[in-house]
């Protein structure tokens, strides 16, 4: 039975049981769903100043002139950029008032991370 394990079983944890293959069936099941039903990877209200704020800083002139250029990641850094967009809009939407630790705080802090997370990237 262990050569029909399967790894991210939540009954086994790959150890292999008679779960494996439902487990299996399920994951490529949800896998396809996603492929199927892509979803964007940030998305801007025109009428909110601070889903705009994002969307210039993260997906402006700048950001795809250093994503494209010489030190940028292409198309990997844009999807990073998404993803600190989203990370720093959900934030926003926890804690709207800006404060010492308001979203140009937050903005900094992640953009320190996002080169963190590029410089590692390039070293494996
Ligand atoms: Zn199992």
């Amino acid at each position: 039975m262990k050569s029909y394990a399967f790894s991210e079983c939540e009954w086994c944890f790959g150890a292999g049981c008679n779960q494996c293959t439902v487990e299996r069936k399920k994951y490529e099941a949800e896998l396809q769903e996603k492929l199927d039903n892509p979803q964007p990877i940030f998305s801007a209200k025109t009428d909110n100043p601070h889903d705009m704020k994002l969307m210039k800083r993260f997906f402006g002139r700048n950001a795809v002139e250093h994503a494209f250029g010489e030190d940028g990641d292409g198309p990997l850094e844009m999807e990073r950029n998404g993803c600190i967009a989203s990370l720093i809009q959900l934030l926003h939407k926890d804690h709207p008032k800006p404060d010492e630790h308001g979203v140009e705080a937050e903005i900094t802090d992640l953009s320190a991370l996002s080169k963190e997370i590029q410089d590692l990237s390039k070293a494996e």
